[in-house]
């Protein structure tokens, strides 16, 4: 019914009930092409002469995690609320004293619940790019629903902050097979919801350059995976924050010595914690010790690595 308009050709020689230890090459190989990492885009210094640049993000979901489920649950809307009412002043707090900028990725919805946050994070010199209508999942909407959706989250962001968003970073990464073309159709800038590599790359479309710069994103880099709990799954936080700490600081130090990029994702309602808000503190005391350490948004460090690709 919504099959993937990209499988067409691929499909054409077959049957849409194969399974996929049935599919003739064209199909697998169609399937694979159609997003894909092309041409490395990794400078060979970074801005001042840099080694390394960071690019920290904060998705702030805050209560449509509950709402795009359909949930009306006050106690689920309260715990993505604690991430608007506390978490973003006090990340806001300890980036400022740092005087390092970030990147915000915020549902359409969530910014029309808290207008004032947005302009007060544009406000502080970061960045806001697009993270879909109410966190919807790409890859369960019919594709006009998507590229409507997409659209309209980011005419929404700029009516609330006057500042066009040139990202986008999917909900929960999910990226649909439409939504390059989407982006691309959008004239946006850049991407940052895929994994084909540590550092920035073109994104190519059925084989063809986009122009669309990725900047990769990875769970390792995620504090969700390590902090997020269900009351009635067996999902728990069984990483400690000290440990957390740890692999953010390993993935940096490898960026560092290999003279990339180091790239993390974080929420507010799940980072924002007084027993967690810690090891943000800590990692980026830790990167400012290094010399030649660039901080900046996903924006600035997309366009950079695009104009100084080696
Ligand atoms: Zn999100």
């Amino acid at each position: 019914m919504t099959a993937p308009a990209a499988r067409s050709t691929a499909q054409a020689s077959t049957g849409e009930d194969e399974q996929p230890w049935q599919w003739p090459e064209a199909r697998w190989r169609g399937i694979v092409e159609h997003v894909r990492a092309g041409r490395p885009l990794r400078p060979r210094g970074w801005k001042n002469d840099a080694r390394c640049a960071v690019a920290l993000s904060f998705d702030s979901d805050h209560e449509s995690g509950e709402l795009r489920e359909g949930g009306t649950s006050p106690g689920r809307l309260s715990q993505g609320q604690y991430g608007a009412r506390v978490a973003v002043p006090r990340l806001l707090k300890l980036l400022g004293r740092y005087q390092v900028p970030a990147s915000f990725f915020v549902p359409a919805v969530i910014a029309q619940l808290y207008p004032d946050e947005q302009r007060r994070v544009i406000g502080a010199g970061h960045e806001i790019g697009i993270h879909g209508w109410i966190h919807e999942r790409n890859s369960t909407l019919p594709p006009a629903a998507e590229r409507d959706l997409q659209m309209r989250a980011c005419d929404t962001l700029e009516g609330i902050t006057g500042v066009r968003p040139v990202g986008i970073r999917t909900p929960s990464w999910d990226f649909s097979p439409h939504t390059l073309a989407i982006t691309r159709e959008m004239g946006l800038f850049y991407d940052s919801s895929l994994m084909a590599d540590d550092d920035c790359y073109e994104l190519l479309l059925d084989k063809e350059a986009t122009g669309v710069v990725e900047l990769p994103v990875e769970w390792i880099r995620d504090d969700a995976v390590y902090f997020n709990m269900s009351r009635y799954l067996a999902l728990r936080p069984y990483t400690a924050p000290s440990a957390v700490l740890e692999i953010f600081r390993r993935e940096f130090d490898a960026a560092y010595a290999e003279g990339g990029l180091f790239q993390l994702t974080m929420h507010p309602h799940i980072t924002g914690h007084r027993s967690r808000i810690w090891l943000l503190d800590e990692l980026i005391r830790h990167i400012s010790g290094h010399a030649g350490v660039w901080f900046a948004t996903h924006a600035e460090i997309a366009r950079y690595a695009r104009d100084n690709a080696a």
